[in-house]
């Protein structure tokens, strides 16, 4: 177990230093900011859809580690999927993140999510791990105005 955990933080300091899509897009259907006063991670995310898929995902801004690969791995995952698939693979990534009892996890939805599963015992780092998934979801929502997470 501690060499897996190893691999998973060695996943998110590789995403953390060298967050893929990074960029801003060109022409996004939408683009929404999202703000996490705690920690003070500030990011902006870019969505182009195709209907309701999600054909391309980046984002630009600055955070601590955990956020930065929150949203690289999200950018990476979540590309092809429906708002429905985000919604389910969500579900799974907030009861893993908080570790709250209960609550079905379905690792196979996961993926390579599951490299934020020790973040559940650090509870204040759950709201950089899902800042990218609160700002995703305002903007599938239509949300105009920047998100925060309190
Ligand atoms: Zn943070």
């Amino acid at each position: 177990m501690s060499d897996l955990r190893d691999l998973y933080q060695e996943v998110i300091l590789d995403h953390g230093r060298n967050p893929r899509n990074f960029h801003a897009l060109e022409n996004p259907t939408c683009s929404l900011e999202g703000y996490n006063p705690l920690c003070g991670d500030k990011l902006t995310l870019y969505l182009k859809l195709d209907g309701d898929r999600i054909e391309e995902i980046s984002f630009e801004g600055a955070g601590c580690a955990i956020s930065t690969a929150s949203a690289s791995l999200l950018s990476e995952m979540l590309v092809g999927k429906t708002r429905e698939d985000v919604s389910r693979i969500f579900a799974s990534f907030h009861a893993m993140v908080t570790g709250e009892p209960g609550q079905a996890i379905d690792m196979d939805v996961l993926g390579k999510l599951a490299v934020f599963q020790g973040v559940c015992e650090y509870p204040a780092r759950v709201k950089c791990a899902s800042l990218s998934w609160h700002t995703l979801n305002a903007a599938l929502d239509g949300a105009s105005e920047p998100i925060t997470t309190e």
